[in-house]
Parts: structure tokens; sequence; C-alpha cells
């Protein structure tokens, strides 16, 4: 726990870095608890990089307790079922017992929670970059302004420089493979019959390893996030090698054609990391800087909301 003393009268204040799930999620709770909240991000806006993301029930749980819920609902979508495939053919669908799950792009869920946080007036800073903090409860920004405060709050993603500056013993790797995140318009009237408004995760090992997770975020738009090992350089190509997918998904070929158009396309790898503590003094850790997560787990964001959520609860 973050070491953070609560005088009757006072009102306390938080430095967040970072303005990614996590530090918007941290920076509404303490804001709703009645801190004084300023919110620090590097870039010149406030935005949500990478295509689309599942939220499980520990997230939307979190969206409920910060008054985003609605907005959220609204413009995404839950598949009647989770379907995964083998070379084509459908071998699992699963409904999870009812529980709830949504599906939207990135964008929608970060422009909710920069919504309700500019709702409630936290200060919100862009073009900020934290560079240190130090357990006492200082943040010292890139131009050299150092600020005070309470609690600082390291939200700063996986690169953290909160986490770094202060020395947290860190394990931390990289993945080898990676993976082609895009939104694209869903045409599901092209694509003939099937259940298109399922998830479906279409495994192929043969002849190629090719892997496609298809997402519809809501009637208009589809995540698509397509895998091949790095080793392949056609199936990692960017932007994409239609003829390698169109061969191997030819029945997704109207929203293929429109990936192959986005000149923008990655091919991202990702990290993970592990710490042996969050917290120091009155510095805590949230998010991918704390746990970054292997996405196949479709948790890391989750998990960074409900940590950020939790410490805001816990400091009560
Ligand atoms: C391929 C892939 C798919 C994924 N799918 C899912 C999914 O379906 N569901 C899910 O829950 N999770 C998913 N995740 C994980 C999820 O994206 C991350 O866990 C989540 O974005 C972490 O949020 P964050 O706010 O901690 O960090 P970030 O999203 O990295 O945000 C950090 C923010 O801090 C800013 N910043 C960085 N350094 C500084 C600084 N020094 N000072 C100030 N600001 C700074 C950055 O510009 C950024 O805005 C996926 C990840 C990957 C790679």
């Amino acid at each position: 726990m973050a070491n953070v003393n609560k005088t009757p009268g006072k009102t306390r204040r938080a430095e967040v870095a970072g303005g990614g799930f996590a530090g918007l999620t941290a920076a509404i709770a303490l804001k709703q608890n009645g801190w004084e909240v300023r919110l620090h991000e590097k870039s010149s806006e406030l935005r949500a990089f990478g295509a689309g993301i599942y939220l499980w029930h520990n997230g939307l749980r979190v969206l409920e307790g910060l008054g985003a819920l609605d907005d959220v609902l609204l413009g995404s979508h839950t598949p009647p079922t989770y379907e995964t495939w083998m070379h084509n053919k459908s071998i699992s669908r699963e409904t999870f017992n009812g529980l709830p799950w949504r599906i939207m792009t990135r964008s929608h869920l970060h422009n909710a929670l920069v919504s309700r946080a500019r709702a409630l007036g936290v200060d919100i800073r862009v073009d900020s970059e934290a560079v240190a903090a130090d357990p006492e409860g200082r943040l010292t920004l890139q131009t050299g302004e150092v600020l005070e405060a309470d609690l600082i709050v390291g939200a700063d993603g996986v690169g953290s420089k909160v986490r770094d500056s202060i020395g947290f013993k860190q394990d931390r790797w990289t993945s080898k493979d990676g993976i082609i995140r895009l939104i694209v318009p869903r045409k599901k009237k092209e694509l003939g019959h099937g259940e298109w408004d399922n998830t479906i995760d279409m495994w192929n090992f043969w002849p190629r390893v090719q892997r496609i997770l298809y997402s519809p975020c809501n009637e208009n738009e589809l995540y698509l996030g397509l895998m091949a090992p790095a080793a392949d350089p056609r199936g990692s190509k960017v932007p994409l090698d239609l003829e390698v997918w169109v061969e191997m998904f030819p029945f997704l070929e109207p929203c293929l054609v429109e990936a192959a158009k986005l000149e923008t396309a990655r091919y991202d790898t990702y990290q993970t990391n592990k710490l042996d503590s969050w917290t120091r003094g009155k510095v805590a850790l949230v998010g991918d800087a704390a746990h970054a997560m292997c996405p196949a787990l479709a948790q890391g964001a989750g998990c960074a909301m409900v940590n950020a959520f939790s410490l805001s609860q816990d400091l009560e």
C-alpha cells in the first residue's frame, strides 16, 4: 500500500503520470473521493494507441464505479458467442456462463474516460512528461518543474520513467513475435452466410501459421488482430500482403481489402514485466508500469483499471 496520511479537513493532492486507461481510471477514482488531481500526459494530445479492446466482468465493474459504463456500452458490442475455429472449422463456442464482456475500439473507451475525467474537473496537462519521482512524494517533469503531492501515481506504461527512476526490482521480457491490429469497416453484408456478430478466433497452422482474431466492435467497426511469426516475412509484412491473408481466409476478403489499404499498419511486439512491489512511500504504480501482461490474456487494461480503482478505494 502507498504510505499516504489522511488529515481531517485537508484536501489531498495526487499527481498522476500517464493518460492511458490506468492513469485516467486512477485520476477519476481519486477525484470522486475528493482528491485534487493533476494528470500528466507526455503526448501533445490525449489519445489511445492500438485498435480494439476486450473488457470483461472486472473492467466493466470498474467503469460502473467510475460513472462511465453507460457511455462505454453505447457504441460497443457483446458478441452472442466467442467461437474458436481451427483450419476454418468451428471447434468451440463459449458464452462464459452469462458473465458480461464487451468489445470496443480503444478510442471509444479512452474517449469515455477522458470525458468523465474532464466532467469531474481533473486537471489534465498534455505535453507534460514525467521523468522521475521519489518516495517522499515529488514528481519531476521534463521541464525541470518539481511537484509535491500526497500521492504520486506512476501510470506511464511499460517503459515507466516513474518506476525506473525509483529503482523497483523488475524482470522484463519482449516478445519475438507480434501482431498487426487494425480497425476496418465491418462489411457484414459482403461477407456472405455466417454468424458475423460473433467473435471468431481463427487459427491456422498449415500450410502457414496465421491467425486472425475477428472482433466486431459495433455495427460499423471491426477489430482485426492478424498474427504470424516474425520469421514469416509475408505474414508479418505491413501494409498487409493481401494475397497471403486472402489465400488463408478467403471469406474475409472484403475486410482484408480494407485492411491492406491502411498505410499506417504496424507489426507490434509486446512486453511483459514482473515487479516485487508496486509501491514505495508515496509512489504507487498501476497498469503496465506495474504488470504488463501477455496480450493473449486480454486483461492488461482490465487489470490496470481494477488496480487503479482499488488504489483509490484502499486509500480511504
Ligand atoms: C496486442 C495487444 C492486445 C491487447 N488486448 C487487450 C485486451 O483485449 N484487453 C485488455 O484488457 N488489455 C489488452 N491489452 C493490454 C492493454 O493494452 C494494456 O495493458 C493497457 O493499455 C495498459 O494501460 P496503461 O494505462 O497502463 O498503459 P498505456 O496504455 O501504455 O498508457 C500509458 C500512457 O502514459 C503516457 N506516458 C508514457 N510515458 C510517460 C511519461 N514519462 N510521462 C507522462 N506520460 C507518459 C503514454 O503516452 C500513454 O498515454 C493488449 C495489449 C496488446 C499489446
